[in-house]
């Protein structure tokens, strides 16, 4: 056993949703980093996709953007299908994409409870079966659904049933895969990130509440997008080959209180 290939992604092929921004743009950076060419999706129009793509070639991998969104199934199946001519057979996929919003439970529209509904886990699901899809026919694969904490415990003070609910959901979901998939080479994991410093955390309601949870994580601080790369290669790499179903908690200790 050569130890320290085993975290090597050189000659791998990932796709990431969500890379836009976040965890899953530094994600994206990190799999470049350790030698892996990665198709970027992202639905949103600012200069995010292209950011993270002029990163990715800066570092000297190959990269590409794809503008598109999770909720739609065939988008998805272009998605992998234009990651595989371009840029070879798909071998790790990091599903990302999320949003997250607050209401009291008895006051949340139907609209609301909805969209999110659809992409943080109708998104995560077409992505799966779109990366699955392609996995399945080269008879092996690794999927990192990116979950939460939320999905373990409920925040302290935070008013997102729905939000929390989607991400128990995508634990439950990713385990499921796993099952599904464990005979045709296939892994699937989440991750499940503790408070952790990206754009959603700034958005207008949580700004007041960043204080709060630094003090109510053990480690007394967020995490930064850095620190959810080495939980990710680890499970896109060789060094979890008996790794499926697990969901890792990267939360700062907040899970033990
Ligand atoms: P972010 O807002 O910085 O990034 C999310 C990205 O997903 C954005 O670029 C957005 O455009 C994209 N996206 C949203 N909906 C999409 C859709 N329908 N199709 C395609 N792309 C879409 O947020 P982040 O903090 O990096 O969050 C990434 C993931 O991590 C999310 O699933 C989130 O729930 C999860 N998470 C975040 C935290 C945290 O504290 N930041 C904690 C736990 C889990």
């Amino acid at each position: 056993l050569n130890a320290p290939k085993l975290f090597d992604l050189s000659g791998r092929v990932a796709f990431v949703t969500g890379a836009g921004s976040g965890i899953g743009q530094r994600i994206a950076l990190g799999l470049a980093q350790c030698g892996a060419d990665v198709a970027c999706l992202d639905r949103r129009t600012d200069s995010g996709l292209a950011d993270t793509v002029s990163m990715i070639e800066g570092a000297g991998r190959k990269a590409i953007a794809i503008s598109a969104d999770v909720t739609n199934r065939a988008s998805m199946d272009e998605a992998v299908a234009r990651t595989e001519n371009e840029l070879g057979a798909l071998g790790i996929a990091v599903n990302s994409a999320g949003i997250a919003n607050a209401n009291p439970a008895e006051e949340m529209s139907e609209e609301q409870y909805q969209t999110l509904m659809d992409i943080n886990m109708k998104g995560v699901f077409f992505s799966c079966q779109a990366e699955a899809n392609a996995m399945i026919r080269h008879g092996k694969g690794a999927i990192i659904n990116i979950a939460s904490m939320s999905g373990v415990i409920v925040n302290r003070g935070l008013t997102q049933v729905h939000y929390n609910a989607s991400k128990a959901g995508v634990i439950h979901m990713s385990k499921s895969m796993a099952m599904e998939w464990v005979d045709r080479g296939i892994r699937v994991n989440s991750i499940s990130p503790g408070y952790t410093a990206t754009p959603m955390n700034t958005r207008p309601e949580m700004v007041h509440q960043t204080k709060e949870f630094e003090a109510q994580t053990p480690m007394q601080r967020m995490a930064t997008v850095d620190e959810m790369v080495g939980p990710a290669v680890f499970l896109a790499s060789d060094a979890s080959s008996f790794c499926t179903g697990v969901d890792l908690l990267v939360d700062g200790g907040f899970c033990c209180w």
